[in-house]
């Protein structure tokens, strides 16, 4: 039997035999075959054994006149029980070659042959009874009606174990074949085919209807609960696949089926039967089909043995499965992983239409993670998940390609990628506590015919991360530009180490302008690199790249030491009437040595920190609020003022900025820079400007570059300003310069 084989092949070993009560054969009379030259014998036989009955049944003759008669019928006929052989016919030895030929060359095992010779001169051999598997040997005259029946009952039962044993080893080795199929499965789906396909088969049926149900884990209970479903369905209940039991419509099949995984045994009833299947892991299932008679005790046994390889298959089958799950699938979300992704992308076939693939990032996961707990933590990127893959079109993909960073590919007709954010309007909810949670997406336009994966992926990647730096919005593009400012930015994080220490970051200073008073009431310090070919770097192109390779640590020092050591030289002049600002970037400020390293270089530039004020971001301030408050107050009680940079940007909460020690607050440029044109500028202004005075904090407005700026924020009643219009930021002996003219002009220091 191999796996295509018709399901009707050897349809006499599985055939089902009834019930016993018919008789050990089925009810059938067992068939005698009379082989005789001597038409009396014939006559003599079917009259002694007319009506007798043995092991239950009658008996049929059918007659032969000679061997050569004899062999045809033994050609046609099945399942002859015993033949009745004399010895002499047509030859002296006829009948001992017609046993030959039954046993060897027709290689017929089953049918018991009983030698009956008139002489005894003509006795065989000892050898050919051995040989040929005779049964018994008798004189005609020694074979009374009793002693007939005596050795017809006993050819009978001999001729019943060799038939059972027959059947038996027809029916293991279409076992062991149909066995060998299943184990060859090459998936889950053939496996399941493959099983009902088999089992059909050996019941002799042609198409049987059948179910194959196995324990799965039950979706979304974290594997914790089993649920039976539908593996497989053939026949009848083709409609079933995929059901779990309760879903299975036919109560009466569900019933039985329940029964069977209940009592762990393989049960049978009328008209069909339930296998149990123990997978030897912990899981159970069942094949239940149905069968028009009940099979015997033989078949049932065979049956016993296909449910452990049709078990020992199942747990093959998942041992791959589960293999394929580890290497493309993410454990924790159930969803394809990166491996999987790039191998996606690598077979898109678009048929011209443009797709993106979309690298989503989680915000600040590390810190949430960090906060949550990482049992909690995965809870929350579960959430994400699925709210992701219910979010999405049918014909999109979800991946999850990095601990908290999802793709998702799909054509771009399928949905806008601002839609993509949706899944975060609403706030996710760990433990009862709402968590909002933001992400950002970069994505790569799919135009063409072949895609490399891996390319790809580290576009979409790239526009991600500048999407988060720039704080341009949600999402972004890719771009050819993109990877040019990505190169430029190696370029840079290379340099930055070598121009340290060459001492190549030299600091310029833009005045800030008391406008109430027309005053000098500040100045802040900006920083340049001045590259040894004498061309300037603005810090917008590196203080990002020092902050992320942490170098920033050690520019910021040198800046710092640089102004304070300014600072004292303006004192010693005896013109320090103001305070000089310096910028300080939440990588410096989150420095265990930040304080430390501050005081060290007021103590070294004889400078008190009552000149200093400190620019620190709105954003710097809101990222880790509870250190934040202590950190502020020592600074403050060392003297220093606190100035919140880039105000109006962030979100911050008033009632947290109450609880801040800071002095002032830095009207974003961006603000002033529309004043004139933008109504939603001009308010927010005035409601910085306004809560600020209300809070007794001072306010500066920078980029001031034209006077309508100046006179809307005097207006305001905005105290300092700041801007190309007064200055830009200068060097130091041009600085100097500027403040001469400056009092000149009537300017007070
Ligand atoms: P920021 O602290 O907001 O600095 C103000 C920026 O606005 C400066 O750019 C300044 O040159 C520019 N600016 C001033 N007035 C005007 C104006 O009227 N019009 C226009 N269009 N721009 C004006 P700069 O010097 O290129 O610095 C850019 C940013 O780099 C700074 O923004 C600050 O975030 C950072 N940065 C500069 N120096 C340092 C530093 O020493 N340390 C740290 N950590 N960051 C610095
Ligand atoms: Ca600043
Ligand atoms: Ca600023």
């Amino acid at each position: 039997l191999s796996t295509n084989a018709a399901p009707t092949d050897d349809l006499v070993v599985f055939r089902s035999e009834g019930d016993d009560r018919k008789g050990i054969n089925n009810g059938e009379p067992w068939k005698v075959l009379v082989v005789d030259d001597d038409e009396q014998v014939h006559k003599v036989t079917s009259l002694a054994l007319s009506d007798i009955k043995i092991l239950n049944c009658p008996l049929t003759f059918i007659h032969a006149y000679s061997a050569a008669e004899a062999r045809q019928i033994l050609e046609t006929e099945e399942e002859i029980a015993v033949i009745l052989l004399d010895v002499v016919m047509e030859k002296d030895d006829s009948g001992l070659e017609l046993a030959r030929i039954i046993r060897t060359e027709m290689g017929l095992e089953a049918p018991r042959i009983i030698l009956r010779t008139g002489q005894p001169g003509y006795a065989p051999e000892l050898e050919v009874i051995q040989n040929y598997d005779i049964n018994d040997y008798r004189m005609k005259s020694e074979l009374t009606r009793t002693r007939l029946i005596t050795a017809l009952t006993t050819a009978i039962r001999s001729y019943q174990q060799v038939h059972t044993i027959q059947r038996g080893e027809r029916g293991m080795r279409q076992i062991i074949d149909a066995t060998n199929a299943i184990f060859n499965s090459p998936d889950y789906e053939s496996y399941c085919r493959d099983v009902l396909h088999h089992s059909s088969s050996l019941l002799g049926l042609s198409g049987a209807s059948g179910i194959l149900m196995m324990e799965m884990r039950a979706v979304g209970t974290g594997g914790n609960r089993k649920n039976l479903y539908v593996n497989g369905a053939s026949g009848d209940y083709a409609g079933y696949a995929d059901f779990s039991l309760e879903e299975i419509p036919d109560t009466s099949v569900s019933e039985m089926i329940s029964r069977t995984i209940q009592s762990r045994e393989s049960l049978y009833d009328n008209g069909r039967l339930c296998l149990y299947i123990d997978s030897n892991e912990g899981r159970s299932g069942c094949l239940y089909m149905d069968i028009p008679q009940m099979p015997d005790e033989l078949v049932r046994g065979l049956l016993d043995v296909y449910a452990v390889s049709i078990g020992i298959g199942f747990k093959n089958i998942s041992l791959i499965s589960q293999l394929n799950q580890y290497a493309y699938f993410d454990q924790l979300c159930r969803l394809p992983n990166r491996t999987r992704f790039l191998l996606d992308i690598n077979a898109l076939e678009t048929g011209g239409e443009p797709y993106f693939v979309a690298v989503l990032d989680i915000d600040n996961f590390s810190a949430i993670n960090n906060a949550l707990g990482h049992k909690n933590g995965d809870l929350l990127i579960q959430a994400i998940a699925d709210r992701l893959a219910n979010s999405l079109p049918a014909d999109y993909s979800l991946a999850r390609i990095g601990g908290d960073t999802f793709g998702i590919l799909g054509p771009e007709a399928g949905m806008h990628p601002s839609q993509l954010v949706g899944p975060f309007e609403r706030p996710f909810v760990i433990k009862n506590t709402p968590f909002p949670i933001s992400a950002t997406i970069g994505l790569a336009r799919l135009e063409g015919r072949r895609f490399e994966g891996v390319e790809v992926l580290k576009n979409a990647d790239m526009a991600m991360k500048i999407a988060k730096s720039s704080q341009s919005g949600p999402y972004q593009y890719y771009s050819e530009e993109m990877a040019h400012s990505a190169e430029r930015r190696l370029e840079i994080t290379r340099d930055l180490h070598p121009a340290l220490s060459r001492d190549e970051f030299v600091v310029f200073y833009q005045p800030q302008i008391d406008i109430q008073n027309n005053r000098l009431s500040g100045v802040e310090s900006l920083v340049r690199w001045v590259k040894e070919d004498g061309s300037i770097v603005p810090p917008g192109d590196f203080i990002p790249v020092a902050e992320s390779t942490g170098l920033i640590i050690d520019i910021g020092k040198q800046i710092f030491r640089k102004s304070c050591r300014q600072a004292a030289e303006w004192k010693h002049q005896g013109i320090l009437d103001f305070k000089v600002a310096i910028n300080v970037s939440v990588r410096q400020f989150m420095d265990a040595d930040f304080i430390s390293g501050l005081k060290q270089i007021l103590r070294e530039e004889e400078i008190s920190a009552e000149h200093i004020e400190l620019e620190i971001t709105e954003s710097t301030l809101m990222s880790e609020v509870e250190s934040v408050i202590p950190l502020l107050e020592e600074l403050t009680n060392m003297g220093f003022a606190i100035s919140i940079d880039d105000f109006g940007t962030g979100y911050s909460s008033l009632a947290y900025l109450l609880r801040l020690p800071i002095q002032r607050l830095k009207v974003d440029r961006s603000f002033v820079m529309n004043l004139e044109d933008d109504e939603r500028a001009r308010t927010i202004s005035e409601l910085i400007v306004t809560m600020a005075n209300n809070l007794g904090l001072l306010t500066i407005a920078e980029g001031i570059e034209t006077p309508g700026q100046l006179d809307f924020i005097r207006k305001l009643g905005c105290r300092d300003a700041q801007g190309y219009f007064y200055s830009k930021p200068l060097p130091v002996d041009q600085f100097d310069e500027w403040l001469i003219q400056f009092k000149k002009t009537g300017g007070i220091t």
